[in-house]
């Protein structure tokens, strides 16, 4: 039998989540794991914080916004993220 090459790999969370935890840096004194810009989710390039928020929190929807809580932008700690509802 034949494995099949090709087929898209879903990674599980925790998976993910290992991934930005080596990816990241850990700021000792605050606690916030910085981690700028995207990691690559399911094959899409998605922003670090938004797949940090997705694998420890929850699904997020598409009208919200995720925003650090911390004051530093490249956060990804799912303790200082919030998401938000745009406001259409
Ligand atoms: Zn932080």
């Amino acid at each position: 039998m034949s494995v099949s090459q090709g087929v898209a790999v879903v990674e599980s969370p925790e998976d993910v989540k290992r991934r930005l935890e080596e990816a990241s840096e850990t700021n000792i004194a605050t606690g916030c794991w910085s981690l700028p810009g995207e990691i690559e989710l399911l094959g899409r390039k998605v922003d670090a914080r938004r797949a940090s928020y997705f694998v420890y929190i929850g699904t997020i929807g598409s009208s919200k916004r995720i925003v650090t809580t911390c004051g530093n932008h490249d956060c990804i700690n799912p303790d200082h993220l919030r998401a938000f509802a745009s406001e259409h």
